[in-house]
Formats: C-alpha cells, sequence, structure tokens
C-alpha cells in the first residue's frame, strides 16, 4: 500500500465520527446562526475525542508495521499533530455551544458552560486533564524532561476515558446504532493498542542481549557490542531499536528504554549501537558491565528503502552518522558496487566518529565516496559545498541524519538545486 493511502485512512478513521454526525445533523440544522454555532459545537466535540482516539491507536509500536506509515518517526508526527488539532478541536466545543446558546440569553450560555450534571463535569475533567498533559508538549514551560513528561502523558488515557463518558451521556447527535458502534470500535483500537505497548510488548516482543564489549570512539560516544542470548533481532540497515539496560549499579536509566539506532551490518552475529552522552541516561551508559542484561524492542524505522538501485547522497550529522555506518558496513560486507557519496559533517577532526572506518569504506567499496565537512573550516554546510562535491545531487536520493536544523538545511539545499521533494528523506534523533 502506498505510504499516502495509509495517512488518509488514519486522518478518515479520526474524522469518521463528525463525517457520520455531519450525516445525521436534520434538515434546517444550518438555517440560523444558533444553529449553525450548535451544530459546529457538536462536530468539533465529536471530531475531538475521534482524533483523540486515533491519537493513541498511533501510539502503537508493532514492530514492521510502522514502515506501512513511513516509520515510527513519521507516525510520531501524525501523533503529535492528531493529539495537537484534538485538543483545539475540544477547547473549541464548549465554547462554540456556549456561543450558540448566548442567541437565547446569556445565562443560557453561563448554564452551558457551568458543570452542573456529572455528564458536563465528566467533559470538564477530560479538557483539564488534557491541558495539565499536553502543556509540556508544547514546550510552554521550556523544554520539558523527557521520562516525567512519559509518565504525565498516562493522564491521557484517563481524559479519553471521561470524554468517552462525556459523550456516551450526551449522544444526541449521531444517529443509533452507528454512535455507539464507531465509539465502541474506536475506543477498543485505542485499548488494544495501549495495552499491546505496556503489557504484550514488555513481556514477548522484547529480545534479550548480553553486552560483550563497549568500545569507545570518542570521549563522549560508546559503542556497544551486544550478543543475544535467544533469538536474535532481525532488521534492516539503519533501522532503530529501543533499548533497556538491566544493570543495577547504571547510575541513570535502569530499566529505562529509549531509542537508538543500529550501527552494526544487519549481517553481523550480535549488533552494535553506538550511544552519544547527550542526557542521563546516554552518559550513564558509558560505565555498563560487560556480561549484563539489555532487552531490545524492535526494528523499527524505514529511513531507507528495502529495495533501492538510485544514486544516493548521505549526509550525516555528528552522532547522525549511525544509519550510514551501519549501511557501509553492511556494503562493505556484499563487496558490490554502489554509487553513493557521504558528506559528513561534524565540528572538528577529533569530533569526527569512527572517520578511520569510513575513510577505509572509500576504498573497499566501490562507488563509495566520502566527503569530510568540518564547521570550523566550511562554517554552515551551504549549497555551493554539496554540489562542488556532488555536481550530480540533483540526480540522486537524498537521506540526511544530523540535528534538526542541520537535515532543515539539508532539505534546503536539495529542493533548491532540483531535488524532487519525494527524493529526500530524513531522519531526527528526536521524537518530541
Ligand atoms: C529514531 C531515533 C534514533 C536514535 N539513534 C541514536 C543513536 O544511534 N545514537 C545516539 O546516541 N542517540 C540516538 N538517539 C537519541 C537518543 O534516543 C537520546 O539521546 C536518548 O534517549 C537521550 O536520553 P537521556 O536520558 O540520556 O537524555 P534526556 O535528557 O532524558 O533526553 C534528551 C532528549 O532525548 C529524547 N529522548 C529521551 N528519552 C527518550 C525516549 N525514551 N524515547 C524517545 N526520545 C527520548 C528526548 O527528545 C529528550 O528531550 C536516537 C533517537 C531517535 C528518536
Amino acid at each position: 500500500m502506498y505510504r499516502w493511502m495509509s495517512h488518509a485512512l488514519l486522518w478518515l478513521l479520526g474524522v469518521l465520527p463528525a463525517l457520520i454526525a455531519l450525516g445525521s445533523l436534520p434538515a434546517g440544522t444550518f438555517d440560523t446562526a444558533g444553529g449553525v454555532l450548535n451544530a459546529l459545537g457538536r462536530l468539533t466535540g465529536i471530531g475531538g475525542l475521534g482524533l483523540l482516539l486515533v491519537t493513541a491507536i498511533v501510539s502503537f509500536r508493532i514492530p514492521g508495521f510502522d514502515r506501512l506509515f513511513g516509520g515510527l518517526t513519521t507516525l510520531w508526527h501524525i501523533h503529535h499533530l492528531m493529539g495537537a488539532i484534538s485538543f483545539l478541536l475540544l477547547l473549541a466545543h464548549p465554547l462554540l455551544l456556549a456561543l450558540a446558546a448566548s442567541q437565547v440569553s446569556l445565562a443560557t450560555a453561563v448554564a452551558v458552560l457551568y458543570p452542573s450534571g456529572v455528564a458536563v463535569g465528566l467533559g470538564w475533567g477530560a479538557l483539564l486533564l488534557m491541558m495539565v498533559f499536553l502543556a509540556p508538549s508544547f514546550s510552554f514551560f521550556g523544554a520539558p524532561h523527557y521520562q516525567r513528561w512519559k509518565s504525565l502523558h498516562k493522564l491521557s488515557g484517563v481524559a479519553a476515558l471521561l470524554a468517552l463518558a462525556h459523550t456516551f451521556m450526551l449522544a444526541r447527535t449521531t444517529a443509533e446504532p452507528w454512535s455507539t458502534l464507531i465509539w465502541l470500535v474506536l475506543a477498543g483500537a485505542a485499548i488494544a493498542a495501549l495495552s499491546y505497548g505496556l503489557v504484550f510488548a514488555r513481556r514477548a516482543a522484547q529480545h534479550r542481549y548480553t553486552v560483550t564489549g563497549v568500545a569507545r570512539p570518542a570521549n563522549n560516544v560508546v559503542e556497544l557490542s551486544l550478543e543475544p542470548v535467544g533469538k536474535a533481532l532481525r532488521y534492516q540497515a539503519g533501522q532503530f531499536v529501543y533499548l533497556t539496560p538491566y544493570d543495577s549499579k547504571l547510575q541513570a536509566g535502569y530499566r529505562e528504554e529509549h531509542p537508538y539506532t543500529l550501527s552494526s551490518a544487519p549481517g553481523e552475529s550480535g549488533l552494535r549501537i553506538a550511544i552519544k552522552d547527550l542526557g542521563d541516561a546516554s552518559r550513564a551508559i558509558g560505565a555498563i558491565a560487560h556480561g549484563s542484561e539489555v532487552r531490545i524492542m524492535g526494528p523499527y524505522g524505514a529511513f531507507f528503502p528495502v529495495h533501492n538501485r538510485d544514486s544516493e547522497l548521505w549526509v550525516a550529522g555528528g552522532i547522525g552518522i549511525t544509519p550510514f555506518l551501519g549501511r557501509a558496513r553492511e556494503l562493505a560486507v556484499r563487496g558490490e558496487a554502489v554509487d553513493m557519496h557521504l558528506i559528513y559533517c561534524v565540528q572538528d577532526e577529533a569530533r569526527a566518529l569512527f572517520g578511520d572506518e569510513l575513510r577505509r569504506f572509500s576504498s573497499r567499496i566501490p562507488g563509495f565516496s566520502l566527503t569530510m565537512h568540518y564547521f570550523y573550516k566550511h562554517g554552515p554546510l551551504a549549497g555551493d559545498f554539496v554540489r562542488d562535491h556532488c555536481s550530480d545531487c540533483a540526480q540522486r536520493q537524498v537521506y540526511a541524519c544530523g540535528p534538526g536544523p542541520l537535515n532543515g538545511l539539508v532539505r534546503q539545499i536539495a529542493l533548491a538545486a532540483g531535488v524532487p521533494r519525494h527524493h529526500f528523506h530524513s531522519e531526527e534523533f528526536d521524537l518530541l
């Protein structure tokens, strides 16, 4: 299935309750201003709840399923966007209903907003809970602490339950049996998705590995080598996993899952994961004990296509080299001729992670070439630099992995050079 189709299906599912409700509105609803406002008030409530439930559904993490949507990071972007739209619709819902009632009198408008009965009280409860758990996502109070943000996010389940109870108690817009049917299907799917992540995935979908080596390619970077205890993970180059360390002596991050890209080649007996110190858990993992257990969940992501015969331009920034490293290591084993150019952007020579290994690949892999871009020497990456080193970049598939601003810059440069939009692919290491 084409990606746009799976995306369209998700959005359609989210707005389906509102579409059914729209079809159920009696003739003449839109004849007066009060009628229009009242209908909009109902539709925003129904639409907001539909999108909220689909937002919960897309938080599932079934390995492999995310490829249908362009990878887990794309699904998370949809999750964020749908969540934000649902919140705005739910916020508009009581205001529009009150505005509609104000056409009768101010007292009626106040009565609509006042949580006099259980049903309206539940609605307000859902909205207030949403404000509490969504405020950090909008970075209203600065960048949130990831683990605290994640715990707070669990309130979303309670908010959805309150909103569902509110809708069932006041269901007057959508004709039966459609109303009950659509809410049961969406709520069931949301509960199934959340239970998969919270219960099943933790027990069944994890692979057990042992730490067999900790290499230090730089002061603030380690590369873990892991060997499977039971069934080994099957993956493609450039995919990522959730890694959970079980070394209780770790200063931070014990039994805490974090996403990391596999830097090993799929044919290797074990896994390799290069981790840069970017916070508490990623710093602490540098001291992980040899022989300790880690659990791996995945693989996720669809950065590189399964089959690609086109020539490629890769642009990596800092630790964003990991998906390319995995792919280059795989190509080095295969020894086939390729047409790939890597521009590796780092601050200076000392920060060129795996620089020696990458230079060796340019002589070992036929058709693979490497250009180093040093910020202190070349300044920010510019279109001229890219065209000077890769004159046919417009004819290539372009892959960028690095900090958000670098990915944005590469996209601008690629589009300005004539790369079609759908030939540009990027991966971010930030899911918030
Ligand atoms: C798809 C993907 C691939 C990645 N690959 C690599 C890699 O190969 N090498 C590498 O060094 N880093 C990689 N990262 C980044 C890595 O996940 C974070 O640096 C790490 O989780 C930081 O955790 P912390 O506790 O040390 O820092 P914190 O200060 O807790 O977090 C710093 C930031 O990391 C992100 N983050 C933290 N925990 C999580 C989590 N559980 N899930 C999602 N995001 C989280 C948040 O954006 C947070 O703001 C990748 C991230 C993603 C999303």
